[in-house]
């Protein structure tokens, strides 16, 4: 997969799933924006480091005015933006009984707003570029559900209606747009997890094993790939068949 020549804004990617997927895409070729609510700038280094472009963004992705701030900055800079990846998110995780009007709306603003804002803001561009890629990080828990997690389910499901939606309105133009459904990824999340429920959560995995971000990075490699061109609208699952067999 060669992304040279492209422009790549991943949100969230100072550390975690996102800096997997800005130094993936970095490898094959591309160009990286790293945006981050703060600390982009080690991500930008070390790429850079890998003998590649990359900006480092102070954006925080539920704000309209920095992300309008975010997408002048890299159209100034570099005169294009070829892909966008909707990676920023968090969880507060509640049963509904508990869960607190701040929490459903941090939730929603981080994970949801967020992927309207920021897709929203690079459009523009791509439209007139007549080429664009927009892949959304969702979860196999907006598909399934899972108690405690009301909000952050919610906003993942609303993830892939979007995706679907804004794929009908920009095919025409060239762009595409999907997201991807983690299942579960080795993370400071799954490394809390005690023995017992990690085995748990094995059996439930017909490949036996927890996922890595680099397994993330790689189908966002390819979605963004010229490879990809004919492949949009589509919730592609990265779970080790947890959620689809
Ligand atoms: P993570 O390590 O917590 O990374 C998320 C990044 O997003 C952090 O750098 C965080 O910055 C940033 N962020 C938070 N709020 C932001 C805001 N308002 N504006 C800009 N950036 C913001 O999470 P992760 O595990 O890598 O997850 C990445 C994505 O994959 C998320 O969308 C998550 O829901 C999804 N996912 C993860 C898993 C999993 O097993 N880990 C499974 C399915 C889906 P700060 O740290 O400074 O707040």
């Amino acid at each position: 997969m060669d992304l040279s020549g492209k422009v790549a804004i991943i949100t969230g990617s100072a550390r975690g799933i996102g800096k997997e997927i800005a130094l993936r895409l970095a490898e094959a070729g591309a160009t990286v924006v790293v945006s981050d609510v703060a600390d982009a700038e080690p991500a930008a280094e070390e790429i850079r480091k890998m003998g590649h472009q990359s900006l480092a963004v102070a954006a925080d992705v539920t704000s309209a005015s920095d992300v309008a701030g975010m997408v002048e900055k890299v159209t100034a800079e570099y005169g294009r933006i070829d892909i966008l990846v909707n990676n920023a998110g968090i969880a507060r995780d509640q049963l509904l009984m508990r869960m607190s009007e701040e929490d459903w709306d941090a939730v929603l603003n981080v994970n949801l707003k967020s992927v309207f804002l920021c897709t929203r803001a690079v459009l523009r561009q791509m439209v007139k570029q007549r080429w664009g890629r927009i892949v959304s990080i969702s979860s196999i828990v907006g598909i399934v559900g899972n108690p405690g997690q009301a909000n952050y389910a919610s906003s993942k499901a609303g993830i892939i209606g979007f995706t679907k939606t804004i794929a009908r309105e920009v095919g025409s133009r060239g762009i595409t747009v999907n997201a991807i459904a983690p299942g579960f990824i080795v993370s400071k999340m799954t490394e809390q997890l005690g023995e017992e429920q990690k085995s748990e959560m094995l059996k439930r995995i017909p490949l036996g094993f927890l996922g890595t971000p680099r397994d993330v990075a790689e189908t966002v490699a390819f979605l963004s790939s010229e490879e990809a061109r004919y492949i949009t609208g589509q919730v592609l699952g990265v779970d080790g068949g947890l959620g689809g067999l």
